[in-house]
C-alpha cells in the first residue's frame, strides 16, 4: 500500500486491530495549546468552549497528526469540593488536602459531569470539533486515573502512607472515584469523543509496588477502562513511571490501547500485546523531544519503528505528556518521522 491512503481515523482503528494500514498512525500526544491560538492557560481559557476547539483544531492542522486531542477532562476535584488556584498561565493546583480521614472521604461530593465547569466546556468542545472532524479524524479526550485522582484528594504523601496504614481509606476514595470516572465517560460519550487516554502514574511502579498496584489499583482501572469502552470510547491507558513490573498485570484492564513511557521498549510490548491490544508511545519526551533537535529525533523515531517486528498495531507518540513549552518543531519532526519510516 502506498502512503496517505486512509483517513487518520480508519488507520487508527485498524492499527488497533492489528489491521493492514499504509502507514503507523502518530499522535502528537497530550499538552496545552493553548499558545498555539494566543491564550494563556488560564481560568478563561479552560471554560471556553470555542477556544479549547479551536485550539485543538489549530494543533491538529499545525501537527499534521492523527488524532485531535483534547486537554485534560475537567478537574473533577474541584466538584468532589476541593479548592484549586488558577495560575496566570499553568494548570491549576489543588489548594488544600480535602481527605485526611474517613469522615472526610464519607463527605466528598459526588462530582455532576454536568455541573463542572471545566469538563461542560470540554464536553461542548467536543462537539464542535465532532462536528467539524466528521469522518476523518478521531476526537480523543482525557479523564486521569483512579490513583491520579485520588492523589490529588488525599496527598500523593499521605496516600502512599493510607496504603500501608489504612487501605479502607484509599479504597473508600478511589471507589467514589471510579464511580465518577464512569460517569464522565458517559457524558463524554453522549457529545462524540471517540478515544479516552487515562494516565495513572500514581499507581505505577515507580510509586506503589506491582502487588498493591494489583490490589489496590487494578479492579478501579477495569472498571473505569470498561466504563470508556461502554461511553462507546477506545480506551487508551497510559500506566505511566516504569512499566515492566506490571506489564504482566495491565492486560487485565482490557483496554484498547496500552500507551507506555520511554521506559519501555515500544516493540518488546507490541510482541507481548500483539493481537491483543495496541501499543503507543516511548518516544523520549524530555531527552530527544525537549532538549534535542528535530535531526536527533527524527534519528530516535527512526530507530524505534526499525526495531517493531509488526508494521501496525503500534502508535508513535511521546512517551508521557509534554510541557506546554515543548519545541514544537520537535513534535513536528516526530509526526514527519513516523510519515517517512512508518509507511508500509
Ligand atoms: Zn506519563
Amino acid at each position: 500500500m502506498s502512503t496517505e491512503q486512509m483517513t487518520c481515523k480508519e488507520r487508527v482503528q485498524a492499527a488497533v486491530k492489528y489491521e493492514d494500514i499504509d502507514r503507523l498512525p502518530v499522535f502528537k500526544g497530550y499538552f496545552s495549546p493553548a499558545r498555539l491560538v494566543d491564550r494563556k492557560m488560564n481560568y478563561s481559557f479552560f471554560t471556553d468552549a470555542e477556544a479549547i476547539a479551536e485550539a485543538c483544531w489549530q494543533a491538529w492542522k499545525y501537527f499534521d497528526d492523527d488524532g485531535i486531542h483534547l486537554l485534560d477532562g475537567g478537574f473533577m476535584e474541584e466538584e468532589f469540593g476541593a479548592d484549586s488556584i488558577w495560575p496566570e498561565n499553568n494548570y491549576p493546583m489543588i489548594n488544600h488536602i480535602l481527605v485526611t480521614d474517613h469522615e472526610a472521604a464519607d463527605a466528598l461530593k459526588e462530582p455532576d459531569p454536568y455541573k463542572d465547569s471545566v469538563f461542560t466546556a470540554i464536553l461542548k468542545a467536543t462537539e464542535i470539533l465532532r462536528k467539524k472532524a466528521g469522518d476523518e479524524v478521531m476526537v480523543c479526550g482525557f479523564i486521569n486515573g483512579t490513583f491520579n485522582y485520588a492523589a490529588r484528594l488525599m496527598g500523593t504523601e499521605n496516600m502512599m502512607n493510607y496504603l500501608a496504614t489504612d487501605p479502607e481509606l484509599v479504597h473508600k476514595v478511589c471507589r467514589k472515584v471510579a464511580d465518577a470516572q464512569v460517569r464522565y465517560a458517559k457524558a463524554y460519550g453522549e457529545a462524540g469523543i471517540e478515544l479516552i487516554f487515562m494516565p495513572d502514574a500514581t499507581s505505577a511502579p515507580a510509586c506503589i509496588s506491582p502487588k498493591t498496584y494489583g490490589k489496590m489499583a487494578l479492579p478501579y482501572l477495569k472498571e473505569a477502562v470498561k466504563g470508556f469502552q461502554d461511553a462507546g470510547a477506545l480506551a487508551m491507558y497510559h500506566p505511566c513511571g516504569g512499566e515492566y513490573p506490571i506489564i504482566d498485570q495491565i492486560g487485565q484492564t482490557k483496554a484498547d490501547i496500552y500507551y507506555f513511557s520511554e521506559l519501555v521498549e515500544l516493540d518488546v510490548a507490541q510482541k507481548i500485546f500483539v493481537d491483543r491490544a495496541a501499543v503507543a508511545g516511548t518516544v523520549n519526551g524530555s531527552r530527544e523531544l525537549f532538549l534535542g533537535t528535530p535531526e536527533i529525533v527524527d534519528e530516535h523515531v527512526k530507530g524505534i519503528i526499525d526495531r517493531l517486528k509488526y508494521r501496525t498495531g503500534a502508535i508513535i507518540m511521546p512517551g508521557c505528556g509534554l510541557s506546554p513549552n515543548c519545541k514544537y518543531e520537535n513534535v513536528k519532526a516526530m509526526v514527519d518521522a513516523t510519515k517517512e519510516y512508518g509507511k508500509n
